[in-house]
């Protein structure tokens, strides 16, 4: 079910809305092995018509299933954007669709939430990696940073 609002009402007067997205509206477009988009999106919006676009404010909630990038344990993250605020235009390239009366704000939604994803997911912000390959790397790492491969690198190469 899309985030809908109605142009003709917004006209008028600002509109409130309140729901959930489900996961596969927004999920089905990101693509990160270790990032699973499986709970709705909660929103609650205020959308208020404005000279050039719909002027959008609000929050977006849910929890997203990760691996984490270190050591590959499986775990679960709240995603929050408490203060969401955005310009949508009506017109031109960047325009959120419209049929008829209604405006989706649905694609505006998902493009905030898959913003607010992080690039690597970490089961703890100290997670010190694989066991025995994590720590043999991290004292190689704490003697000489520049000595040898990254952590990173290694990841980079994992996710190829
Ligand atoms: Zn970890």
């Amino acid at each position: 079910m899309p985030v809908l609002v109605n142009l003709r009402l917004l006209a008028e007067e600002p509109a409130h809305l309140e729901g959930e997205l489900p996961a596969a509206a927004c999920g089905m477009e990101y693509r990160d092995e270790l990032i699973r988009f499986d709970e709705p999106l909660r929103y609650e919006l205020d959308v208020e018509r404005q000279p050039d676009g719909l002027l959008i404010t609000g929050s977006l909630a849910t929890s997203i299933a990760c691996e984490c990038s270190r050591c590959l344990k499986p775990f679960r993250l709240p995603v929050e954007i408490p203060e969401l605020a955005n310009l949508a235009p009506l017109q031109g390239e960047e325009a959120v669709p419209i049929e008829g009366d209604f405006a989706d704000l649905t694609p505006l939604l998902c493009e905030d939430f898959y913003l607010a994803l992080p690039a690597n997911p970490l089961c703890r912000p100290d997670c010190r990696g694989l066991s025995q390959t994590a720590s043999a790397r991290d004292s190689h790492l704490e003697g000489s940073p520049s000595d040898g491969p990254s952590p990173w690198a290694a990841l980079d190469k994992l996710k190829l």
